[in-house]
């Protein structure tokens, strides 16, 4: 199976290259920020608990998140495997996931990080905002925290995986086929 986690700041383009590498790979998409928005959509309990972390630009707790991953897991029909977006946040995520996959004899091929310079990933989120709806691509102060939470609690999740010879890094600023060419490559060496 390819079990692939894409990593990265908040406007990296994780969103966008997962769809391609979904397409290309038939990969089964699970991306966290975008579950708890469909829990927010139907008013969910979770994601009434989530909202409060998500408005203001903070991580939700990691019992929440990895419940609601293992579920996904659980219920899917998958057989070539995942593609992981915003998702492991935190070491504790990292270390649940790899737990989880171990149960089920998997784990992960590797981590692709995309790496964009701040003021360029601000102008993208900015961009983002005027059509996402999304209450923190609008706020000038909420980006800014996102962007420090990733800094400060997500960034040694790289670290977690480039201990275990899993990490490769890839320059995402450039055209979308370009930086899909890319991370490609890596993915045809695993
Ligand atoms: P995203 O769409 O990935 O930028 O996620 C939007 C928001 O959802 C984040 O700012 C967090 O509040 C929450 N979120 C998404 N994924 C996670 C995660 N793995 N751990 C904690 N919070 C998350």
């Amino acid at each position: 199976m390819l079990n692939i986690v894409l990593f990265g700041p908040p406007g990296a383009g994780k969103g966008t290259q997962s769809e391609k590498l979904i397409a290309k790979y038939q990969l089964e998409h699970i991306s966290t920020g975008d579950l708890f928005r469909k829990h927010l959509g139907e008013g969910t309990d979770l994601g009434k608990l989530a909202k409060k972390y998500m408005d203001e630009g903070h991580l939700v707790p990691d019992e929440v998140v990895i419940g609601m991953v293992d579920d996904k897991i659980k219920s899917s029909t998958s057989a070539k495997g995942f593609i992981l977006d915003g998702f492991p946040r935190t070491v504790a995520q990292a270390e649940a996931l790899d737990g989880l996959l171990e149960d089920k004899d998997m784990g992960i091929s590797g981590m692709i990080a995309l790496d964009v310079p701040e003021e360029e990933l601000k102008e993208r989120i900015r961009q983002r905002g005027k059509t996402s709806g999304r209450v923190d691509d609008q706020d000038e102060e909420k980006i800014n925290t996102r962007i420090r939470v990733y800094n400060d609690e997500t960034l040694p999740v790289a670290s977690y995986y480039d201990a275990q010879g899993k990490l490769s890094t890839i320059h995402g600023v450039g055209s979308i086929e370009e930086i899909f060419g890319n991370i490609c490559e890596v993915i045809d060496n695993y």
